[in-house]
């Protein structure tokens, strides 16, 4: 269990607090109606937030037909945003800015906000503050695990994102909306933190993320990246259907995969890949991701990739190369040679194989927004996953 956090103010983008709150005063047997005021309520949640206001207008002309008591108790029970951003730089290119998102108990996460060439926008959000997972290459996994996010300060890492395509912050200017061609498109669980170790509010913030009155993503847009906890894996078919999964393998094989992964010795392969099984056999819509990180002299051999093409054969999935980005951190790893990631990319594509892989364009290194970095300089807790900032365009490769 992550440690407790201490909260005083409950986000209003926390909706199961705000469902709480609404039965709690329409009695237990109207929660339609509870329901439908609390979809009218995030709704115009977003759509303040969004336009840089600190509060939400909850007035009869505004949200018309929500209850006396909401109107009146709302804007006292529960914060429009309860974090702010602590620090935003943008790469020399322009095309990553990377935020410091600082959370009401001081906390740092942070979240990463990719432009891609044809104009789209993937945001990788942050779920916990840290990670009790170790794996060796990731600077975030060296904090241990401070705490987990919750589903309102998940989803604030949104609004902040939506906040930056705002021309004056004020909501004055154009809109720039979730869901919309100018907006956030696609959003990445890869930051800080596994999301399968926070899964309740990872499901939570999913719920108003794919909401059409709410962030309005669709729900293909969304991937929830893990290294393999495999019952949560198995509930979030269920729970989330339709959104991408990406699974954090980074080893073709158990032996070497413990060495990379330490929980992998509670989550054996042959489970890992049965869980997989189980997404995939979803349906083809649901983009299923392999994510490698290729490590010099560990996992990069022509080896490595045939005993991957192997266990991937038949399975429907698209595998992503992600060489070893050095950190601040001293992680004891070293970047691959790129001829020898190109070598390892060659053999799963070709004709033994067959199999889609990509090999991860990094974004905005400078910045240490790519891929396993560390922005520890600027705080006690702020990092990123190695498992995934810096992705390239999700919707180029599905
Ligand atoms: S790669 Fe992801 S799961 Fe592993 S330690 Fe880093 S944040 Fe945690």
């Amino acid at each position: 269990m992550a440690p407790a956090r201490k909260l005083t103010r409950t986000s209003l983008f926390d909706r199961s607090a705000l469902m709480a709150f609404l039965e709690d005063g329409l009695g237990p047997k109207r929660k339609d109606a509870a329901a439908k005021h609390c979809r009218a309520i995030l709704h115009a949640a977003v759509r303040d937030a969004e336009a840089g206001l600190d509060a939400v207008d909850l007035s009869e002309s505004r949200v018309p037909g929500i209850p006396k008591f909401a109107r009146d108790q709302i804007p006292e029970r529960f914060a429009l945003i309860t974090t702010t951003i602590a620090d935003c730089q943008t790469s020399k290119d322009g095309s990553t800015t990377k935020m410091v998102v600082e959370l009401q108990d001081g906390h740092r996460v942070e979240s990463v906000v990719m432009r891609h060439d044809k104009g789209r926008v993937t945001l990788c959000v942050s779920s916990q503050v840290g990670c009790k997972m170790g794996c060796t290459f990731c600077a975030t996994g060296t904090l241990g695990e401070l705490g987990n996010l919750t589903s309102g300060e998940i989803l604030e890492q949104l609004v902040h994102a939506n906040r930056l395509f705002n021309d004056d912050g004020t909501g004055a200017g154009p809109r720039r909306v979730s869901g919309t061609a100018h907006g956030v498109r696609n959003l990445v669980f890869m930051g800080m933190g596994e999301p399968l170790n926070n899964y309740d509010a990872v499901v939570g913030a999913i719920g108003p993320m794919t909401d059409p009155n709410a962030f309005a993503l669709a729900p293909s847009r969304v991937t929830v990246s893990t290294v393999g906890v495999v019952p949560k894996m198995r509930r979030l078919v269920r729970d989330a259907p339709g959104v991408c999964l990406a699974l954090s393998l980074h080893a073709p094989n158990q032996r070497l995969r413990e060495k990379i992964v330490p929980t992998a010795t509670a989550y054996k392969l042959p489970d890992i890949l049965s869980a997989l099984d189980e997404y995939l056999a979803t349906g083809p819509k649901v983009r299923t991701m392999i994510e490698y990180c290729v490590l010099g002299g560990v996992n990069d051999t022509t080896e490595c990739a045939r005993e991957l093409g192997e266990l991937m054969r038949h399975r429907d999935v698209i595998v992503n190369l992600i060489p070893y980005n050095p950190t601040d951190v001293p992680m004891g790893h070293s970047p691959p040679k790129m001829e020898d990631v190109r070598a390892m990319c060659a053999l799963l594509t070709g004709p033994e194989f067959n199999q889609f892989t990509t090999v991860r364009h990094e974004m905005g290194q400078d910045i240490s927004g790519a891929c396993g970095q560390l922005a520890l300089k600027k705080g006690p807790s702020v990092g990123n996953g190695g498992a995934g900032c810096g992705t390239g365009d999700i919707e180029d490769i599905g």
